[in-house]
């Protein structure tokens, strides 16, 4: 029986620029092309041959999963496959990231335009061949439109779970628990070491700080990534039909628009619906104004309040010891959310201050924590090989030998440009 190969071309013991090559009967595959940020400098995946690709599996539309893809369309047009839906908010995050990133990009609007005219769109539970290779998608449960990817090939099975969600949110349904029986598993392990609190408890913590601060006739800013923690964060206001007045701006707006017309990939496509119509979107400038001057909640992008209308609306709330900013997704390292938690300081433009509001910070994540990591791994056969990535160096190496210790799995923790033989 010939054997499978898998290359990490990124993702080794980092999060970010995920990117792993499968080969198998003369087919090379590749799942996710993504990008990495250190010091404002992207960073891509180790090389591959675009003309050598016989497919690309894209689990979701963040850039450290897709913001390398382009790159592949220079000189050839490999095909992509992926949800509608992630191919359209893939669109709109790269098309903000060559905006945003001037000269020093290797790709243009050209590229992504291959790449989009390239697409293969597949839902949920959809199966397809590629040559010899059986391909099946599954709901990941991260962002919508992400997916979980099942090869199989020579009578052996792999699963690349991409970025992964088994609890249910209000936007999302879990990816599934139950799994079939595999030969080896790559998975992510963003929360390598973390456990996150339940999320209901979450929800109504969330729920009680907002209304004491809008009832004490405050404003309450939820800076907010445009692409899922925005839409689930208005989702959980309306399920506790909070009458405040709900303001919504920056590109969490396009990126909502998109997900109107993708029904099927929510968990409950009318919430969504009612949530985003009663939010008011920001159409310019004199709307920002109107937000500031009554109590209620804004939802704005950049989550980490690196740039967006996030940072005009601290600048005009964050002084004020009524309102309060709420932040609901991981924070950074030196970002000027993690600084605002760490310090109680925001850089108002003229000098750093510090911030009179309420600060908190609640864990909305959409990744599987330590517990539920365990969980999926711990139903895993005896001589499966789990793969660990898309984890930070020191806390993925800690869970690899909590699974050996517990569940006597083969587990591998490789670094980009390890190769690996099932
Ligand atoms: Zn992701
Ligand atoms: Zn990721």
């Amino acid at each position: 029986m010939t054997k499978i190969e898998i290359d990490i071309l990124g993702g080794g013991r980092e999060v970010g620029r995920s990117a792993i090559l499968l080969k198998a009967n003369e087919k090379k595959v590749l799942f996710d092309y993504g990008v990495m940020f250190s010091d404002g400098e992207p960073e891509f995946p180790l090389h591959v041959a675009p003309k050598e690709i016989d497919a690309i599996f894209l689990s979701h539309a963040h850039l450290d999963h897709s913001g390398g893809l382009p790159l592949l369309y220079v000189t050839e047009n490999p095909k992509l496959i992926t949800t509608k839906l992630t191919a359209e908010i893939t669109e709109l995050l790269i098309q903000d990231f060559i905006h945003i990133s001037g000269y020093f990009l290797p790709y243009e609007h050209l590229e992504l335009k291959s790449m989009m005219q390239s697409v293969t769109p597949i839902n949920y539970n959809d199966s397809m061949k590629i040559g010899p290779l059986t391909v099946k998608f599954l709901n990941a449960g991260h962002i919508p439109g992400s997916i979980m990817t099942i090869l199989e090939v020579n009578n052996k099975r792999i699963l690349y779970t991409g970025d992964i969600n088994t609890i249910n949110t209000r936007l999302l349904k879990g990816a599934p628990k139950k799994l079939p029986k595999l030969d080896a598993i790559i998975i992510e392990s963003t929360y390598a070491t973390v456990n996150h609190p339940d999320r209901k408890e979450t929800e109504k913590k969330f729920i009680k700080g907002i209304t004491e601060v809008v009832d004490n006739g405050g404003i309450v800013l939820i800076p907010a990534f445009s692409v899922g923690r925005s839409q689930e964060v208005l989702c959980i206001i309306r399920a506790y039909k909070l009458k405040y007045p709900v303001t919504l701006d920056g590109m969490a707006r396009k990126a909502s628009r998109i997900m109107l017309r993708h029904p099927r990939f929510f968990r409950n496509y009318k919430l969504l619906v009612r949530a985003l119509e009663k939010a008011k979107w920001v159409s310019g400038w004199s709307d920002r104004r109107k937000a500031c001057k009554k109590p209620g909640i804004i939802v704005s992008p950049a989550g980490m309040l690196k740039g967006g209308n996030a940072v005009f609306y601290m600048k005009k709330l964050a002084r004020n010891e009524r309102n309060a900013v709420f932040l609901v997704s991981y924070q950074i390292p030196g970002t000027p959310g993690h600084i605002l938690l760490e310090s109680g300081v925001f850089n108002f433009g003229k000098k750093v201050e510090k911030v009179k509001s309420r600060v908190e910070w609640f864990d909305f994540s959409s990744h599987c924590g330590r517990k539920e990591l365990l969980e999926i791994i711990g139903k895993m056969k005896k001589d499966t090989k789990v793969i660990l990535v898309h984890g930070e160096e020191g806390d993925i190496e800690k869970l690899g030998e909590e699974i050996v210790e517990e569940f006597k799995l083969e587990v591998i923790v490789p670094k980009n440009g390890d190769k690996i033989e099932i």
